[in-house]
């Protein structure tokens, strides 16, 4: 082959694999770009952001809404937090479900549905994760985004070799400088994610939040799932909510222990370093077992995976699972009944500080109606007042 020919080979190679990046990218700067509306309800009574906490998180990708709604009459305050991990999309349907519906009686409820927005705009292309998934309404489908669990590389890096957690310098995992369950407390001047942690700490701070609860998803294999998260602070409304949704409910929810010495978790350091009970709630997630089949939208949805159903016949996974799956709407209901028991206990523990909600429903209630039956059309609502997650 002459010179010129092997030239020209090589700018056609070139363009080529320059064309292939470019297609790959489309659908990436879609997904980081998307915006879901988001339909606040009669209890909304102003939207925050977090960083009116932190000043320096404006205008990054990192900042998110905090929907405030506030009760005719004054009470106790709660915080429900989603996305944290934003690969974990249950807690998101049901922050979406609570500011689109909920009504405060008495007390102030704060929700941040997108609580790491920036991992909400990231994905996990080597498990082949979809872009999006939806749930069906009686006006047509939600779609969502699916995120990953840390925030995108775009906002925070490069990541150390290993993280230092501050303040008690336990060594994480490098990757774990973009996890937002393992950067609390935080710090305000620390890497982009500690911000955003500090900013949440600073909304418990000062607005003396009573209760935090912070929804998840945990593999079925893994222990620590179908749970409660709870320090010794909280333990004791924590066992109560648990013997309560089984009772009342007939689902299990048991609750583990918030180990001491395992740092930059939300239900271990939102408890010492404020005058707050943490929750943290895992829902069962069979999506994110590893030996499962292909990470389809379906699998998000259903949970069904003929692998998992052979190693519950083996007894190796820590939930009861059957043909069945582990559908959303079971996850999404059992974040609604658990938060909301939790509330009510703790309104009875201390009545001066009352949380009342009303017009949220139950675990039966969406495994009878479907998440999408609480989720409302936002071309029928006022345009100024939509908001985007
Ligand atoms: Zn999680």
């Amino acid at each position: 082959m002459t010179d010129r020919r092997i030239g020209a080979l090589k700018i056609a190679l070139a363009a080529a694999a320059a064309a292939i990046a470019a297609l790959g990218a489309v659908p990436l700067y879609r997904h980081r770009h998307d915006r879901v509306p988001i339909v606040p309800g009669p209890g909304v009574t102003s939207v925050l952001r977090l960083s009116d906490y932190v000043p320096s998180l404006k205008g990054s990708m990192a900042d998110t809404d905090v929907f405030v709604l506030a009760g005719a009459k004054p009470g106790g305050k709660a915080l429900i937090m989603a996305n944290t991990h934003a690969n974990e999309p249950a807690g998101l349907l049901t922050a979406f479900l609570l500011v689109e519906n909920a009504v405060v009686e008495e007390g102030t409820l704060y929700v941040i549905p997108t609580f790491n927005a920036s991992a909400g705009r990231n994905t996990k292309p080597g498990d082949g994760y979809p872009l999006y998934f939806s749930i069906p309404t009686s006006w047509g489908a939600k779609r969502f985004r699916l995120g990953n669990r840390d925030a995108s590389p775009l906002e925070q890096w490069p990541d150390p070799d290993v993280y230092i957690h501050y303040p008690e310098r336990q060594m994480l995992s490098y990757l774990d400088v973009r996890n937002t369950n393992r950067t609390w407390p935080g710090r305000p001047d620390g890497p982009l994610m500690e911000r955003v942690t500090y900013a949440a700490m600073e909304l418990l701070r000062r607005e003396k939040i009573d209760v935090a609860i912070d929804m998840h998803g945990a593999e079925t294999m893994f222990p620590v799932t179908n749970c409660i998260v709870a320090p010794t602070k909280s333990s004791k409304i924590a066992t109560l909510v648990s013997m309560t949704v089984k009772a009342m409910e007939g689902f299990d929810n048991h609750v583990e222990p918030s180990p001491g010495n395992f740092r930059g978790l939300s239900h271990r350091e939102i408890g010492d370093f404020a005058d707050t009970m943490p929750f943290l709630l895992e829902a069962p997630i069979p999506f994110l077992d590893q030996p499962t089949g292909p990470k389809t939208e379906k699998l998000l949805l259903d949970g069904r995976d003929p692998f998992l159903l052979g190693l519950a016949r083996a007894h190796k996974l820590f939930v009861p699972y059957d043909a069945a799956g582990w559908p959303m709407d079971k996850r999404v209901g059992q974040h609604c009944s658990v938060s909301l028991e939790i509330l009510r206990q703790f309104t009875k523990k201390y009545p001066e500080k009352a949380i009342r909600l009303s017009a949220v429903p139950r675990y039966a209630e969406l495994v009878a109606n479907g998440t999408g039956r609480y989720l409302h059309d936002p071309a029928q609502a006022d345009p100024k007042a939509l908001r985007y997650e």
